[in-house]
This record gives C-alpha cells, sequence and structure tokens, in this order.
C-alpha cells in the first residue's frame, strides 16, 4: 500500500511540475471562459418567445430578453424558480445549498455572468482546501492523504462563504425576471405548426410562440413525458436516451459536536461517472456554531438507499454508517433534524448532473441541435464553454438565447 501511494504521488508531482499550469483544471476550464456574452450584445426581435424552466439556464436566457424588451415569458412547472438551486436557511444559522453547493471552477466565472469587468470577485468566498479527509471502504477509515496533498492544486474549488448558488441566481439574474414566470405550468407538449410553435401544459393552458427555449433537465426529457411535434430526430432521441443523468439525492444532518472530518470519501467502485458518496462538513469555513454533516449521493451508490422504505430510513441508515465510522457517536450527537432534497425522485427533476466531459461530444451536439430555428435547446448539461453545473447552466442560457435571437 505504501508503494502504491508513493508512485501515485511520484507520478502525481511529474505531471505537475511538467505543466503546472494543465494541471490545474479550473485554469485549463477559465481559457474556455467567454469573453463576451449575450449581456454585450443588442438584440431586436419581433416576435414572442416561450422559455420552459426556470433554472439557472432559463431564467439567465430571461435577463437576455428582458434587457432587450423582447416579449416573452416562462413557463415552470414547480411552485419556485432556481430549479435545482435550492436553499434552506431553517436547519442552521447560515444558508445550506440543498442543490448545487460548490464553484467547480474558477471563480472568474461569477464575473462572466453577471457582465462585470475585471478579475476582483464582489463575492466573499471560501478556498475549498481541506486540513482533513478520510477515506472509507464499508469497513475503516483511512486518512486520505493524497487527496489532501493535491486535489485543490488540481482543482481549486471554493463555496461562497455567506450565501448560496440560489442566493447569486436570485440577485444577479432572478429579480429581474421573475415576475414572467407562470408557477404551476409543467409543459406536456410542444408542437411547430409553420412559422409558430403551440406549447400545452398539464393544466390545459396553451401558448404560442415564435421561438421556444427548453431548458428541463435531460431527465425529464429522457422519461418522455413531453410529446414534441414533429418527433424528435432520431439523433437527438439517441442522445436524449444515452446521455447518464445520475440519479440522487442529497442530505443536511444537524449533530450537537463536531465528531467528523471536512470529508469523508466513501469509495463506490464506480469511478465519477457510475457516481459517488460522501459526507462533508456543510459548515467548513463558514461563520457558524452549527454543526451541519452534508451527504450527497449520486449514480449507482444511491440505489441502496432507494431500496429502503422511507425517509426516515434512509437517515437511520446513515446515522447507522456513521456510527460504524465512529463508534457509535453519530447517534448520540444527532438532533434529529435533517433535510433531505431527493432530486433523483422530484417529478421535474429526474437526477442530480450530466457528467459532461465523460458524455460523447456527438451526442452533446445534437441535443443541442435546434429544430427548425424554431426549438432551441440549452441546459448546464450543454454549456459550451464546459464549466457545466451551476455556472455552466447560466452561460448555456446566455449562449442559446443568442443563437435563438440571431438565427433566421
Ligand atoms: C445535489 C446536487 C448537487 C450539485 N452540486 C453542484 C455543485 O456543487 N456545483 C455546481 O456547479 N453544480 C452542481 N450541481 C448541478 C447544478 O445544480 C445544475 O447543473 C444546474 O443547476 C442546472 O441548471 P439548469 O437550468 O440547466 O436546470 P434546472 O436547474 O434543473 O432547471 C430546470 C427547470 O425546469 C423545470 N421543469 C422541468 N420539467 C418541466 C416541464 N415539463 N415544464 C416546465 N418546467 C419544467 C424544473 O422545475 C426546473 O425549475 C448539483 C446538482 C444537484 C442536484
Amino acid at each position: 500500500m505504501k508503494l502504491y501511494q508513493a508512485f501515485n504521488d511520484v507520478v502525481l508531482w511529474a505531471i505537475r511540475s511538467s505543466s503546472p499550469y494543465l494541471f490545474n483544471w479550473a485554469a485549463r476550464a477559465v481559457d474556455k471562459l467567454p469573453k463576451q456574452t449575450a449581456l454585450h450584445k443588442s438584440y431586436h426581435f419581433d416576435g414572442k418567445v416561450v422559455i420552459i424552466g426556470a433554472g439557472g439556464a432559463g431564467l439567465a436566457a430571461a435577463k437576455i430578453l428582458e434587457r432587450n424588451n423582447i416579449d416573452y415569458l416562462i413557463l415552470e412547472a414547480s411552485d419556485r424558480y432556481g430549479g435545482r438551486l435550492k436553499k434552506d436557511i431553517t436547519l442552521a444559522d447560515f444558508p445550506i445549498d440543498l442543490g448545487a453547493e460548490w464553484i467547480h471552477s474558477n471563480p472568474k466565472v461569477l464575473n462572466i455572468i453577471k457582465g462585470k469587468n475585471g478579475d476582483e470577485i464582489d463575492e466573499e468566498l471560501i478556498p475549498y482546501k481541506l486540513n482533513t479527509a478520510l477515506n472509507w471502504d464499508g469497513k475503516e477509515l483511512k486518512p486520505a492523504k493524497s487527496y489532501l496533498k493535491y486535489f485543490y492544486d488540481f482543482m481549486p474549488e471554493s463555496k461562497f462563504k455567506n450565501s448560496t448558488w440560489f442566493d447569486f441566481l436570485d440577485q444577479h439574474i432572478a429579480q429581474e425576471v421573475r415576475h414572467k414566470i407562470v408557477y404551476h405550468s409543467p409543459v406536456i407538449s410542444v408542437e411547430q405548426t409553420g412559422d409558430k410553435v403551440f406549447i400545452k401544459t398539464q393544466g390545459g393552458n396553451a401558448y404560442e410562440a415564435d421561438k421556444v427555449l427548453i431548458t428541463i433537465p435531460i431527465g425529464v426529457l429522457k422519461s418522455n413525458k413531453i410529446k414534441f411535434s414533429p418527433e424528435l430526430s432520431p439523433d437527438k432521441q439517441k442522445a436524449i436516451d444515452s446521455i447518464s443523468f445520475l440519479t440522487g439525492f442529497k442530505v443536511a444532518m444537524k449533530f450537537s459536536e463536531r465528531f467528523y472530518p471536512d470529508l469523508i470519501q466513501c469509495e463506490t467502485g464506480y469511478g465519477l461517472k457510475g457516481g459517488e458518496k460522501s459526507y462533508f462538513d456543510m459548515a467548513f469555513g463558514k461563520n457558524t456554531e452549527s454543526n451541519i454533516l452534508g451527504f450527497l449521493c449520486a449514480g449507482k451508490a444511491a440505489s441502496s438507499y432507494y431500496a429502503l422504505d422511507s425517509e426516515g430510513e434512509i437517515i437511520e441508515a446513515l446515522i447507522e454508517e456513521l456510527d460504524q465510522m465512529f463508534d457509535g457517536r453519530a447517534s448520540k450527537a444527532f438532533s434529529g433534524e435533517y433535510r433531505l432534497e431527493n432530486w433523483g425522485q422530484q417529478e421535474f427533476t429526474q437526477g442530480t448532473w450530466v457528467v459532461a466531459p465523460f458524455e460523447k461530444t456527438s451526442n452533446l451536439k445534437a441535443l443541442a441541435e435546434p429544430i427548425e430555428n424554431k426549438i432551441y435547446f440549452a441546459s448546464g448539461t450543454l454549456d459550451p464553454y464546459k464549466q457545466m453545473g451551476a455556472p455552466g447552466s447560466m452561460l448555456a442560457g446566455y449562449h442559446y438565447i443568442d443563437k435563438l435571437l440571431l438565427d433566421k
């Protein structure tokens, strides 16, 4: 084991010293960031645009329409905006992200989304450089030394110190456009006839548009609950069927003491594409007295929890596993209070995220292909700047609305 560790360290050191810039994933990602977005342009469009979905992608697209006085509305299936950006302010004395939490990319992306010039970041951020991390193989906890040593250099992530991804979206995008959201409007059909697109919702309402931007999660597209006319092309349908959208859920649990490290990586044996499972200190770097342990479970690792009968049983299983790791300290310190957001089984999400770099470019391209320059697709998955996740969704919104407005 020690030999293997030493070999790993040497290989990582060699890669890092031969190309420090390439080693830094986030630095590489920032190369792909757009210098300018649709925020810097002016548009003239006489028709009406309907946006389907009020997550990061849909709302960012709406902001461009709002600023250019273009007629539009947003149809949102649920009773709230933000999609997979959601916060809780009731469990702890700091706001908790129940969906996206980390800024995986270079923080410059925040300025680009806001349309702010320069590198100075207004938001107070926590560098996610951990002090304590353990690996759990189901039997034993072991120090995750290489993780601590190299991970931050490779992928310098951060988090918002006093706020959340939802707050960022809310403050910089949603406030401007939320008056145009029609809630409780699950779209069930999108039909293109001649120059117009007709949209129907579950409640029986019908809308007419000149162009439509669809920003719903790929999980919802996979469920085939939306009828398209004309039918989706075989390439697009194949892309929807093939792109993997990991199921999963996120939990925040409150304890009376902090008996856990910054991070516990659980071995799943599936690799990143197959999913992940980890416990992490949600209070890391925050101004708080609360002890909140997060649990994130995506992909195949979620299946054993989904076999249980209730949310309560899932929490029991987590506390039992933590007791196994920490000699019964979890059940003694657990307050019984938790928040569980089951993204994988919510009707209007049906999953967590797509690991886009693992997906075939041809599938991503086919999914992004507009239909007859009338029906456009945008979501974080299709972000051409490869930021993925929360920032990717907003950049995708800007990118595809630009296309929609400029295509004849
Ligand atoms: C648990 C979890 C953790 C994550 N962690 C991170 C992270 O740390 N960092 C990061 O960058 N990203 C993370 N992500 C990914 C990130 O949240 C998403 O990539 C991003 O928010 C997707 O935005 P979107 O606008 O593309 O889609 P969504 O946010 O899913 O928005 C789509 C909207 O469409 C609506 N909708 C669905 N069906 C219909 C319909 N038929 N009619 C009308 N409306 C409909 C939905 O209700 C929703 O509001 C995480 C995601 C999850 C679930």
